[in-house]
């Protein structure tokens, strides 16, 4: 060993045979007793009663069995929600399991992938990770999707994925122009990524019947309250759904285990608390807008869970740093475009209250902002 070379820069032989990919960096999860907690877009409510009442009923002995390999309670329930076959459902551990398997399945064409360069940031990852080249198609400058990119490319592309509403914008893709890019790219397939959709945007699932390339994603860690379940599922045609299926026992027979199955189950049938909640968290996201707008942030019309604001006159990371001493946690990325901007998930009505007296209070001092006689 050359004696100035220190230890973590020499590069053991077995390295270079190594698969190496940069992660992709999850929210922080603090865990303090007097934090409000709006850095990764989770349900500030608890699921459904019927949920922990499905989880009292398991009995530790029946944990000795695998689990229903093929989900059928869940894909069932989701089945009969959506009014659709059960051979159109597939499950997996939070949609980020359902979305790298469609990766993985889908996009082999060795022709690049094409997603906003504003967007959900596991979508790279996932393609660095299984070597699939792609391309970042540019939002105009209102953050929006610019239909053309994905409708008349010059160079054929492998496949197109989008969230709708996309994050971190909040920002809904009208209904025709997402069956525009689908109907327009036949020949592929095309991922709806619904995570945040259940919070007031029209989803494409009514689309389903129509296109074959479609695939619709969804996840319960945000409008079901169960990120900690891990649970999510894609809707798409029965021969897609079978490719998924059959790279899901490629790789891992039984995803979902017996608690997941049981919990999505009954939050998937209880229709009623479910909207009563996002009823909730609409509400509370048009009070917040409300008042973000009033203190001088701006911001796109998000139906998502969260608002993504800027400050002409405060700099987001200062902001942001602020926030954190208070114990207010919210989302900054230090990326091109959006460095400028905070991501805030929407809390229950009283945490959003303490946000914004916070924010009042410190543009104030800051000599920003000042409540108008
Ligand atoms: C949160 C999120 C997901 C992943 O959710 P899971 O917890 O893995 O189900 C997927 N896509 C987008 C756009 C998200 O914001």
């Amino acid at each position: 060993m050359p004696p100035e070379m220190p230890w973590y820069k020499i590069m053991r032989e077995w390295e270079n045979k190594v698969r190496k990919v940069v992660p992709y960096t999850p929210g922080e999860q603090p865990n303090e007793p007097d934090m409000i907690k709006l850095n990764t877009n989770e349900n500030p409510y608890p699921p459904s009663p019927r949920v922990m009442e499905a989880l009292l009923k398991i009995m530790p002995e029946s944990l000795k069995l695998y689990p229903d390999p093929t989900a059928g309670t869940l894909v069932r329930a989701l089945a009969k929600y959506h009014g659709v076959d059960e051979s159109r459902v597939f499950v997996g551990v939070g949609s980020d399991d359902v979305l790298a398997m469609c990766f993985l399945t889908f996009f082999q064409s060795g022709k690049p992938i094409l997603f906003p360069d504003i967007t959900y940031s596991f979508y790279d990852v996932w393609a660095e990770l299984f070597q699939i080249p792609y391309r970042r198609m540019r939002l105009n400058d209102n953050f929006e999707i610019e239909l053309r990119d994905y409708i008349s490319q010059t160079e054929e592309s492998g496949g197109i994925i989008f969230p709708n509403p996309n994050a971190p914008t909040g920002i809904e893709l009208e209904q025709k122009e997402i069956e525009e890019i689908v109907r327009k790219n036949h020949d592929k397939i095309v991922i709806v990524d619904e995570a945040y959709v259940d919070f007031g945007a029209l989803s494409a699932v009514s689309l389903l019947d129509q296109y074959d390339n479609l695939i619709v994603v969804r996840t319960f860690s945000k409008s079901r309250a169960l990120a900690g379940m891990r649970i999510g599922y894609a809707l798409g045609s029965p021969q897609a759904i079978g490719y998924l299926n059959d790279a899901k026992y490629s790789f891992n027979s039984y995803t979902m285990d017996q608690t997941a199955l049981a919990a999505g189950k009954a939050s998937v049938e209880d229709e009623e608390y479910f909207r009563e909640m996002l009823a909730r968290v609409i509400s509370t996201r048009e009070w917040t807008k409300q008042e973000l707008k009033r203190l001088g942030f701006t911001f796109p019309d998000s139906k998502a869970n969260f608002i993504f604001a800027s400050h002409p006159s405060c700099p987001a990371k200062q902001l942001y740093e602020a926030l954190r001493q208070a114990h207010i946690y919210v989302r900054y990325f230090n990326k091109p475009r959006i460095d400028n901007y905070l991501r805030i998930t929407v809390g229950t009505r009283s945490e959003m209250e303490t946000f914004i007296k916070f924010l009042e209070k410190y543009l104030a001092d800051a000599g920003i902002y000042s409540e108008k006689p």
